[in-house]
């Protein structure tokens, strides 16, 4: 059952010699091997690499090496498949790159590599991270533990399935408009999408640079600090990384909320959430306030224009970045009678539905007599989002809304009326816009049928000290963040 453990426990068993790495590893295999065909998380699963790697960790564990220098010695944890890791598969859940194989790694990939960390494998997303149920992908539909009949979230819906489910102890996703959030909060687990600049996303296969963002999901706070904590820093090989010192995140988890202020956006609180999301979400604001925080209302007045200036910028910065898949360099060709057709033939057999939508949409914004209609017009609302949150941000140390409108959804539901779709992220897109940082935490469940209810909070730029140590109390007092899936302990 080390399967079951999180990070802390796991570290704290592997350093008693209590367990080796192999047998944690071996103990999320037998758990993939049980319950991946019901829930679809894995697009690749490399079991002789993790054993491999089980097998140094375990040496170097023996060796007297200790979890104070390498923080994750011995933990099993996967990736998003648009994360970069050498030798292994890199589809982005795309046709277009089916067969490719990451000739490096990712700047977050060293870091876990030297961190300890075992990589498990390769997990689902929409195609390109262009999503939010995961149903997008060009390759499986991933199943939300909670409820097979229900998605995941996405993008990262693999991530946040494989956590939720136990089959690993934590992994990273990345979050362009709420992609780490999200999922985290439709499957109960611990989401953080750090502000712009803290991760290096060298390594990440790009969807709209200016807002995508590494994240990390786990089962509880502690365990998105000791991620965070790892993967954090400036790197030079990502100029749009900060070079801001990397606090000792665990250190912030102190308990004590006294005297700090949380914002409650009135415009978030709206009609359209599911009434059993928004009396959860008022519970918790209420074990907020009872553990020593004082509710503020704010307004962040530029709210309704936050899903249509996304819905611009994402797509324009996605065309331009999607580019490069041109039968030349990365991936799928399919051949025609000259380059021009080559291209058109690859691309149109290469990417999904969805993702040709996006680089129209992008295309078509970006171009000369619309441009200024819309990308200018839409960067400029950016500007005012920005600063609503840091105006905002004066008066609060944290804003807190429901992460998303409803629980899971049905699979199908939604995927024919893209607009719905994009409804999703009503609360998560404004802080990639902002740039700001923002966490979800477990903080209920509906009553029938059970699904999980997250708790979005978001932090002033760096700022994620903060709201984990908010999270951290939280989770403290409840005991959502304990619950799992019932397929996940069975
Ligand atoms: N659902 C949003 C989109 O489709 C956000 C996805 C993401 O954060 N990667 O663009």
């Amino acid at each position: 059952m080390l399967n079951r453990l999180t990070v802390s426990e796991l570290t704290a068993k592997l350093a008693r010699r209590e367990c080796s790495a192999r047998e944690a590893t071996q103990a999320c295999l037998n758990q993939i091997a049980r319950v991946e065909e019901h829930v679809g998380a894995f697009l690749n699963v490399d079991t002789a690499g993790a054993l491999a790697q089980a097998d140094v960790a375990d040496a170097t564990l023996k060796a007297g090496a200790s979890h104070a220098t390498q923080p994750l010695l011995g933990v099993p944890l996967a990736l998003k498949d648009i994360i970069a890791v050498r030798g292994q598969p890199l589809t982005c859940g795309s046709r277009i790159l089916e067969h490719f194989v990451s000739p490096y790694d990712a700047t977050v990939v060293e870091k876990l590599k030297t961190a300890g960390a075992i990589l498990l494998g390769r997990l689902n997303l929409d195609e390109f991270a262009m999503g939010s149920s995961t149903e997008n992908s060009a390759f499986q539909l991933t199943r939300n533990p909670w409820d097979l009949e229900r998605i995941p979230g996405g993008s990262s819906g693999g991530t946040a399935a494989a956590v939720a489910s136990n089959e690993v102890i934590a992994a990273l996703g990345s979050d362009t408009g709420g992609s780490v959030r999200q999922p985290a909060a439709l499957c109960g687990v611990v989401g953080i999408k750090p502000t712009y600049g803290r991760i290096s996303r060298y390594g990440l296969v790009a969807y709209a640079s200016s807002l995508d963002q590494i994240g990390c999901v786990a089962k509880d706070v502690r365990d998105a600090a000791t991620l965070l904590g790892v993967v954090a820093g400036y790197d030079p090989r990502d100029s749009t990384s900060v070079p801001q010192p990397v606090p000792d995140f665990a250190s912030a988890l102190t308990g004590e909320l006294k005297g700090l202020k949380l914002g409650l956006p009135r415009e978030y609180l709206v009609a359209g959430i599911d009434p059993e999301v928004k009396a959860t979400v008022e519970a918790a604001i209420a074990r907020l306030a009872a553990l020593g925080m004082e509710p503020v209302e704010i307004s962040l007045p530029h709210t309704e224009y936050a899903i249509a200036t996304y819905y611009v910028i994402a797509p324009a910065e996605a065309s331009a970045n999607l580019a490069r898949f041109d039968g030349v360099r990365y991936g799928l060709r399919v051949d025609g009678a000259d380059p021009i057709e080559m291209y058109a033939r690859t691309r149109g057999a290469g990417f999904g539905a969805e993702v040709k939508r996006r680089i129209i949409l992008g295309t078509y914004v970006l171009s000369s007599g619309y441009y200024d209609a819309y990308y200018l017009r839409a960067q400029k609302v950016r500007t005012l989002i920005r600063q609503d949150f840091l105006k905002a941000f004066e008066q609060v140390d944290a804003i807190m809304t429901p992460t998303t409108p409803s629980a899971a959804f049905k699979i199908g539901e939604k995927a024919n009326d893209p607009l719905q779709m994009y409804l999703e992220d009503i609360f998560t897109i404004s802080c990639n816009l902002a740039g700001i940082c923002g966490l979800s935490v477990p903080c209920g469940f509906t009553a029938s049928p059970r699904l999980p209810i997250g708790l979005q909070l978001l932090g002033k730029p760096f700022g994620e000290a903060d709201l984990l140590r908010i999270a951290h109390a939280y989770e403290q007092a409840t005991d959502w963040h304990r619950e799992r899936a019932p397929l996940a302990v069975a």
